[in-house]
This record gives C-alpha cells, structure tokens and sequence, in this order.
C-alpha cells in the first residue's frame, strides 16, 4: 500500500488556545512529552522515508503538509532550513506537493516570501464572522484572534501570492448563524472551503441544543441551500465529496465516503502515528509505536490499524454497512465512530450525517449511491461487541465460541484490507493485477470460497510483509496474490489461469498445498484452473494436481487436512509463511509423521472438548491450522502464536493430554493478538518491564498480559485435571494460578493499561477468585 500523504508536526505549540482544538484539548496528551519543534535529525529522517517511499512505490507525486500547532512559530529561518532540506531529499525522487495548514497569526510578507521561494500552499483556518470566530479561536488571554486572520488573508489575496491560498478551513459551531458564517469565509476570497464538524466520540458526545437531534444536519443544509443558490461559487468539499460518491466516486476525504485512507502523520519527535483526529478518542490513540528512525512507511502502512482504514465497507461495523447512505457517507471519520473501547460503531453524528444526504441528494437531484464499493459485505451480526461484552465472556474458566467468531469477523475484515493494500500497490495490467480483479469476481459470487482462503493464517502473514517489504524471493512479494487467488478458484470451483511464483523449484498454493517443478528454479509458473483439476507449467514441466486427493502425487504435497467434529484443521507443513512464528518449522512430514500428528491432535481435541468444552468451543470455531516445529536440541515442548498469523498455532509433537494444554494456552495468545487488533490495552510508549514467575527476564507489559491471559486459562485446565483426581495436577495449578495472580498484580502497579486494558486485566483477575482450593 503506497501513502501519499504525509503530515509533519513541525511545532507542537500554539499561539492561540481554541478551546475545540484536538491536539490540546482532547483525550490524547502525548504533545505533553513531545519536543517543542522537530528538530534537524527527525525532519532529514522523516524526508528520507518519504523519498524512500516514494521511490519503492514509484509514486509519481506526493503531499507533504506542514502542521502543529502552529507551523509558523517555528520562525523564518527555521522554516527556510526545514523547507531546503525537504526539497532536497524528496524532490530528486518524485514530484513533492508542500502544503501548510495554519491560523494565520503570524503570516506576514516576509513568511509569505519564503513559502512563495519554496511554493508551498497555505490553508487557513477561519470559523466565519467576528462572532463566530470569537467563539473559540482566541488567544491565551482571550483576546480575538479575528483581525491577525483577517489581516494574513489580506496578504494572500494579493496578487502576488494568490497562488499560495489553498483555502479556508472552517470548524463548524451551530451556536453561529450559517449564512453568515458562509458569507463571511466567502469574503476573504478563498479557493476552497472546507467545513469540519466538531471533534467529538461516543464518550464525548457534539454539544447539541436541547430538543435538536440534528442540528449539524440543519446548519450544514442551510449552508448548501445558499451555496446552490449562489451558483456554487467555490468549491465546498464536504458537498463536492457528497456529489461525487453519489455518482460513485472518490469522496476526496476522510471524514466521507470508502476511499482507503492513506495518510500518516510524523510527529516532532519523529514518531509515526495516524491520523490526528484521533487524537480526541483517547490518550495514545493515533500512537503506533514505530518512528522514523526505526521503521519505514511501508511497515507503518502494514499495520492491522491502517490496514482496517483501508478496508472500506468491510471495516464499518454492522449498522453501517446495512445503511443505504453508507457509500456516501462511510461512517463519517473514523475518529468519530469511537465508543466503548472500539471503532465499529456509526459515528456519533450519525443522525446528522444521514439527514444531510439525504438533503443534498434530494437538493442536487443526485441518485443516492448503491456501489459499496469493492469490498464484498462480511457476515452481519447482531450488534457490535462492546469491550466489557467481549472480555468479560473471553476470560477463563469457560471461554465463549461467540466472542472467537466475532473476532474472526474482525480480522477477516483486516486481512481484506491488507490484500487491498497489496493491490493498491500493483501496476495496471500485470498478472497480479489479474489475480486481484479475479479475487474481487469471486468475492462478489462466491464470498465464502473467498473467506476459506482470506482466512488462512499465513495468508495474512505473508500480505504484512509483502506491503512492509521484509521478506525475500518471490513468494514474499505481491505476484503471490496470484496463489492465492488460484486457492479461491479451486475453493469455488472456478475455472481459471493465472501466474503464481515458483522459488526454487516450488511453487506454494495457500491451504491447497505445493507443487513441485524441478528444473523451474526461481520464477513463475502458469496455473490452470479446470473444475477437477489444477494443471501447472513451468519450465517445460506440467504437472497435474486434483485438489482434494489426500495423498502425495509426483510433484504434488497437498497440505494435510485433520477433520475434528465437523470442522478441519490443517496440519500446515508447508506454507512459507507459517516461518513467521520464528521457532523452527518441521520441514515436511513423512506420511507415517503425519499419521501420528493427526492421531495425536485428535485425541487432543476430545481430551480439550471433555475438560474444557467452552475453550474447545473457541478451538473450534477459530483454529485454522497447526504448524508441526522441530525439536530443538534440548528436546522440551515449545509452542508458538505468530502476531501476524490468526489462527494459526505451532508446536512440536507431545502427548494429547500435552497437546491440549498447549492448544488452549497458545490460542489465548490468539485471542489476545486479536483484541490487540481492535483495542489499545497497554500504553505502548511506556518502556516498563516486569518481573514475572514463569520467565526470567523482565518482561514488557504487553508481554506480561499476554502471559496473564494464557496462563489464567492453562490453570483453569489443570484445575479441572486437579478437581478429577489427576495425579501431579494439583501444584501444576497451583503454579499458574499463582504466576497469574502475581503478574496480574505487578501489571495493576505498573499502572501501564489503557481503561480498556485495566477492564480485561481486572475480568482475568476476577475469574481466577477462588484459586487453588
Ligand atoms: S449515516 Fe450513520 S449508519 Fe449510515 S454510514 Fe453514516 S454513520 Fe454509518
């Protein structure tokens, strides 16, 4: 996935004290700790990501803006020194568009010179008349901001840097007269205006006047009505957006419409972090624990958080994706959908949203869109989970298939968005492109084929490195959307011919199994898709595979199916990606290996569904596949859970009574990775490291819940085992119950958690009452 919008924070203050403003006066607080202005090391950093970047992805354009703060107290000199080195680093790899968004104080002649020398596009923020202005955008000492505005307007309507206006950027306050306000922002002559709503969430409901439940619908129509009257004399894009998606298409922001958002913000200290609306949700919000130091754009775009924001429909949550205006509307910004520790519901000017459309579209004579764009729907359900639903029934001792199926949902909904990410990045007309819009047929008549393969642990791991570009050869890059697009053709039945990549000499088809091309090296190799079969040529070799047959062919390994109840797992020994759990992987099973696994899981399974039904229950829904490890040189039991690779589990070969264990605990690890995915638990910028029982190091705190949430299940097991009279299970208990309950301790004293994390923390605690009897 290619960003192409970069927003740096190159002063952190202000000179004025809005009381609306989303970087002071909201939940997050993180200017607190930053430094005041970027300094000289983080701008030259961030500017060579984006050159980086941009050369990757041979973007032909990209848009740097200049924020806060306020951007213009960084002083002329400072600017001039930022502005050169920006030009220098990115302008030799693609053509840089530099924009400014600022309160115009402080624009004077000689700031107005500079910015003209190194063409850079000013906006403006203004919120209308005196009056209506005076309502927020004062200055510390509550005196009226409105005559500086007023004053660095004027000094851009000159003819000399006309060119430098970008617009106005108006937040609306429906306590101010519309018309007014309108005419007022259209004095000042600008090129466009954009009009934003207040920021606001769930948990901090928009102000709105007793007995109104849309006034932001009723001031924003009063404003369309005149501007259609006027004859539309500037561009208002919050209308233009409108009428767009309503032909179906692009809306051309983020706060409308199912665009995939592609914008990262950098802060002073060179942090990555998205969109700073986000800032109003809660303290840590925007963060994503990367800088520019450390990583570049396209791990930042790989992230499951970025991911989802580019998921369009399939990212909304259940009452949006059901709405008829959801193409239009999109569920507003997605700062604004936050509620109970999520981002799935509608936004919280839902009411308002809904009645503005429907009021320009009846207005403009615009055919409400029906285009959802082209993501397929996901499986609907009920209602979205809240935070304290799902942790309260995901905590030991019983473990709720339910909530496992709604997580699914969620990273289904994920892993759609990294594919889209993938392909976003694809040029027109090559192979891959071809996969993608096969992907996209598919999905459209055969959605659950789809699913099967989308679904697929290591599906997911391979597209996060793909759009980060961390891994080598062939099968790590985007040409592998080819395999897995042959994957969906076969689920379907659809007949097919597509390229897939072949490293050496194999060529690997996601939950299918690998073909074998000796002599073909490293490259591609031609698929074809019949309805019985798969023929695949590379290198003068063609071999014929019947997907489904459960046994080896010549030059064919089907990846191995375990059926349990009427579910199947996979016994995944072949997958390259199933190496992003880091432990070393068996190579491939021998039948008579396989044969033992199987025997060895199953009876696992049934030892799971007798001693702990309820996290049987979530195996069964959630469990994809398992990955056989090798045994390492000192011969213990190890089991892993891959960040990146839901659903999956690997572990070496043990005893079903072993098996079981280890299945339960690793798939809390899962489950956790998943709630991770949606919510923020543990303030990630805190570096604390803990002390806990079962490792010797001090931990992260992450780490440490993670370990409290896997190990409060693995004693409710043992404590069944120990309730039944096994002999030795009583002080295997006893130590994970204690390990639990100390963790849970030291974690509380830490004082690291989100809200959110402190509840699921406190649920976890809560269930292990009682302990060892
Ligand atoms: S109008 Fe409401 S329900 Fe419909 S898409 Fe927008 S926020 Fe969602």
């Amino acid at each position: 996935m290619a960003l192409t919008e970069f927003v740096f924070k190159v002063h952190s203050r202000c000179d004025l004290a809005c009381d609306h403003c989303y970087v002071y006066e909201h939940a997050d607080q993180s200017w607190r700790r930053r430094p005041v202005r970027m300094t000289p090391e983080v701008l030259r950093a961030a500017a060579g990501r984006v050159a980086e970047h941009a050369g990757a992805h041979n973007l032909p354009a990209v848009s740097v803006i200049l924020h806060g703060g306020e951007p213009l107290l960084l002083g002329p000199s400072r600017m001039r020194e930022l502005l050169t080195e920006l030009r220098r680093v990115v302008s030799p790899v693609t053509r840089l568009h530099v924009g400014m968004q600022t309160n115009g104080v402080l624009l004077s002649e000689r700031f107005a010179d500079l910015l003209a020398e190194f063409d850079v596009r000013v906006g403006v923020s203004l919120d209308g008349d005196r009056t209506a202005n005076d309502l927020h955008r004062r200055f510390r000492n509550g005196a009226s901001s409105h005559d500086r505005v007023l004053t660095g307007l004027a000094l851009l309507r000159r003819p000399r840097y006309r060119g430098l206006y970008s617009g106005l950027l108006c937040t609306v306050d429906v306590r101010a007269d519309p018309v007014r306000v309108y005419e007022a922002l259209l004095d000042q002559e600008p090129p466009r205006i954009d009009f934003l709503l207040p920021h606001a969430t769930w948990e901090h409901p928009p102000w709105r006047p007793e007995g109104d439940g849309t006034p932001y619908a009723g001031w924003l129509s009063a404003v369309h009505d005149r501007w259609v009257a006027d004859g539309r004399p500037v561009p208002i894009r919050l209308f233009d957006s409108l009428l767009s998606t309503a032909r179906s298409g692009p809306s051309g922001t983020e706060w409308l419409g199912l665009d995939p958002v592609d914008l990262v913000v950098v802060e002073t200290d060179g942090e990555w972090e998205q969109a700073d609306s986000l800032k109003v949700a809660y303290d840590g919000a925007p963060a994503t624990g990367m800088t520019v130091f450390t990583h570049s754009a396209d791990e930042v775009a790989a992230t499951p958080e970025l991911a989802r924001r580019r998921s369009g429909l399939a990212g909304l949550g259940v009452t949006c994706r059901a709405c008829p205006v959801v193409a239009q509307c999109g569920g507003g910004l997605f700062a604004h959908r936050y509620g109970d520790g999520h981002f799935a519901n509608p936004s919280v000017y839902c009411a308002d949203l809904k009645e503005l459309i429907v009021h320009v579209n009846e207005t403009e004579k615009a055919p409400p869109a029906t285009s959802a764009g082209p993501d397929v729907t996901l499986p609907a359900s009920d209602r979205e989970p809240s935070a304290s639903d799902l942790f309260g029934a995901a905590v030991a001792p019983a473990g709720d298939p339910d909530v496992v199926r709604r997580l699914v949902e969620t990273q289904t909904a994920i892993v759609r968005g990294l594919l889209r990410g993938v392909a976003d990045s694809l040029p027109r007309g090559g192979p891959e492109a071809d996969a993608w819009d096969l992907l996209a047929e598919l999905d459209h008549a055969v959605p659950e084929a789809v699913n099967r393969v989308v679904t697929h642990p290591y599906v997911r791991s391979w597209a996060v490195e793909c759009l980060a570009g961390t891994g080598t050869g062939a099968w790590h890059g985007p040409g592998y959307l080819g395999a897995v697009a042959v994957a969906a053709a076969v689920a379907s039945g659809t007949p097919a011919r597509l390229t897939v990549p072949v490293r050496a000499g194999r060529a690997h088809l996601p939950t299918l199994g690998t073909v074998l091309l000796p002599g073909a090296g490293d490259g591609t190799a031609e698929v074809r898709v019949t309805p019985d079969s798969l023929l695949v040529t590379a290198a003068d070799t063609t071999v014929v595979v019947r997907p489904g047959t459960v046994g080896s062919a010549p030059g064919w390994q089907p990846t191995r199916v375990m059926a349990v109840d009427d579910r199947t797992v996979l016994l995944e020994d072949g997958d390259p990606h199933r190496a992003c759990h880091r432990l070393p992987a068996s190579e491939r099973l021998g039948d008579a290996d396989a044969a033992r696994w199987t025997a060895a899981f199953d009876a696992a399974w049934r030892v799971a569904a007798d001693e702990v039904p309820g996290y049987a229950g979530e195996l069964r829904v959630g469990l994809r596949a398992v990955v056989p490890l090798r045994l390492t040189g000192a011969g213990v039991s190890e089991a892993s859970t891959a960040r990146q690779a839901f659903g999956g589990v690997a572990a070496t070969e043990t005893d079903p009574s072993s098996l079981a264990v280890l299945l339960v605990h690793e798939f809390q690890h899962n489950k956790m990775n998943a709630f991770l995915d949606i919510y923020d638990l543990v303030d990630a910028a805190n570096p604390v490291k803990i002390v806990v029982g079962w490792r010797p190091d001090p931990r992260p705190a992450e780490a440490v819940l993670h370990g409290i949430y896997a190990h409060a299940a693995v004693a409710a097991v043992w404590r069944v085992r120990a309730d039944r009279g096994v002999e030795g299970a009583y002080p295997v208990h006893r130590r994970y119950h204690d390990w639990t309950a100390d963790a849970v301790v030291a974690l509380e004293k830490a004082d690291v958690l989100t809200p959110n994390g402190a509840r699921l923390l406190r649920q976890v605690a809560d269930s292990l009452v009682g302990g060892p009897s």
